[in-house]
């Protein structure tokens, strides 16, 4: 067959130790291919359990996704059957967007490999503000959900999943079963803990045949905590930090479009360089604008942990002649003040270490533009390029970071957020490339009390950057 022809001809660390399946079109979408010529090859290869679900979910997706007999059936029958129990070949998860790109990225990964737990097909509702940032990831299929899904939810109205647990609490017992259920995941005003990690809400769940899911959350260590799932997760990832890392690598490839932008500012700044440091500055609130004094605190970080060279305020010329090694640093912020006021000191004395620094930005939007596909395409290609970094420094809790750490193989260097302390440190090294899932689960499904994630979990902790979130490590 083809594709057995093609797997031969292509390097196995141009499919990424097998993690991408061959036979697409490479110019449609040039990073899938081209990815490993701009990182070094990851030490973490994907395990060969994961590889063989990988192309199994592949399989699945090219029988139910769009356009499909069986999609076209079952979406039919949805619409046909609201409130009667359906059995259906083909089960959904359709992910809707909320929040930045960050949040989304993360969350989009976590609804996958729920979708892969529970052979369900992952489909992904991209308004004009995510189209054309990244490539199909599944060959001879698409990840869309059609136009004609959204005219779903005027037919009549969906039941939620905090409805279907009270009524099961209620012990109502039921005869029917919704057919399609809104799933909402992300942290409420209300209801941090909605059980969605306990067995017995995955058992009310796999009935269902099509979830509208809604978080902005990376709830993978919510699934980790899943009795059902324990086994399957961990043949999938023998090492539990590099569920994004893989799965990330294998879901975002940048459209064209992005790798345009990735590549030129790649081979134009970064190229040549014989080390790249990122730096990631995020402002959460003005509240921390007023009272956190960011500059200091890059500077603080990386001169003290020798990320960047100290000057040398003595000279004003370096005069020796041997050989300089660049360093160039990249700037990601919505300001354009951090690598202006780097840019300036590297130019104004020499290093002390002699070391050439150029310090370069792609863009300083200003603000968060919800709605604009240039913004997130800029945003996009930023996470990108942070990605392709040898060492990064990042802001605490922030999404944007955690997805080019994950991507980039990287434990960054988190810019410390005081809480309170009175000498708080200036950094700190993570202690995992996962993200940090923010608001986890409180609650042990089994004992009914408070759950001691310590002693339950010792592959997850507290985060570095959030006391009460969790990460796997
Ligand atoms: P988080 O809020 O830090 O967790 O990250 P998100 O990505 O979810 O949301 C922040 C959004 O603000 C991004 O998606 C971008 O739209 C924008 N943004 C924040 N920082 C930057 C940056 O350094 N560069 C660019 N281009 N956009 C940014």
């Amino acid at each position: 067959p083809a594709t057995t022809t093609i797997t031969s001809t292509i390097p196995n660390e141009k499919l990424l130790d097998g993690l991408l399946a061959s036979g697409f079109d490479e110019k449609s979408c040039l990073s899938r291919y081209q990815s490993y010529l701009y990182r070094k090859a990851s030490p973490h290869k994907p395990s060969a359990y994961l590889i063989s679900k990988l192309r199994n979910y592949e399989d699945l997706h090219r029988k139910c996704g769009p356009r499909t007999e069986y999609y076209n059936r079952t979406m039919r029958r949805i619409i046909r059957d609201r409130h009667i129990n359906v059995k259906t070949t083909c089960k959904y998860i359709i992910w809707t967007a909320a929040n930045g790109l960050g949040n989304r990225i993360v969350s989009m990964s976590a609804a996958f490999l729920y979708a892969v737990l529970t052979d369900r097909v992952l489909l992904v509702e991209f308004w004009h503000d995510m189209t054309d940032l990244f490539c199909e990831p599944f060959l001879n299929s698409s990840w869309e959900v059609p136009k004609s899904f959204h005219s779903l939810g005027h037919h009549k109205k969906i039941e939620t999943y905090e409805s279907l647990l009270k009524n099961d609490r209620g012990n109502t017992s039921r005869e029917s079963w919704p057919s399609i259920l809104h799933l909402n995941l992300q942290h409420g005003s209300n209801d941090h803990d909605k059980l969605f990690h306990c067995d017995h809400s995955q058992a009310l769940l796999h009935k269902i045949p099509a979830l509208i899911l809604r978080t902005d959350q990376y709830f993978v260590p919510s699934l980790f905590m899943i009795p059902s799932f324990k086994q399957e997760l961990n043949k999938m990832f023998p090492e539990k930090d590099t569920v994004l890392h893989h799965l990330g690598h294998y879901l975002f490839h940048p459209s064209n479009e992005a790798w345009g932008l990735i590549t030129r500012f790649y081979q134009a700044y970064l190229a040549k360089a014989d080390e790249k440091i990122g730096i990631q500055v995020r402002v959460l609130s003005t509240e921390e604008s007023r009272t956190r004094n960011l500059m200091k605190e890059v500077l603080d970080c990386t001169l003290k942990n020798k990320l960047l060279p100290e000057l040398d305020t003595k000279k004003s010329v370096d005069s020796s002649l041997k050989n300089k090694t660049l360093k160039s640093v990249l700037v990601a912020s919505l300001i354009p003040d951090y690598a202006e006021y780097l840019r300036t000191m590297y130019w104004m004395k020499p290093t002390v270490t002699g070391e050439i620094i150029g310090v370069y930005q792609p863009s300083h939007e200003g603000e968060q533009k919800s709605g604009d596909n240039k913004h997130n395409m800029k945003a996009w290609a930023e996470i990108y390029l942070l990605s392709l970094c040898d060492t990064l420094v990042t802001s605490s809790q922030s999404t944007f970071g955690y997805v080019a750490q994950s991507l980039g193989g990287l434990k960054p260097w988190i810019l410390y957020k005081s809480l309170g302390e009175k000498d708080p440190p200036l950094c700190q090294r993570a202690f995992s490339m996962e993200p940090c899932f923010h608001f986890p689960p409180k609650y042990d499904c089994t004992a009914k009390t408070k759950l001691d994630i310590g002693s339950v979990f010792p592959s997850m902790r507290f985060c570095e950057d959030i006391n009460t979130g969790l990460k796997l490590v």
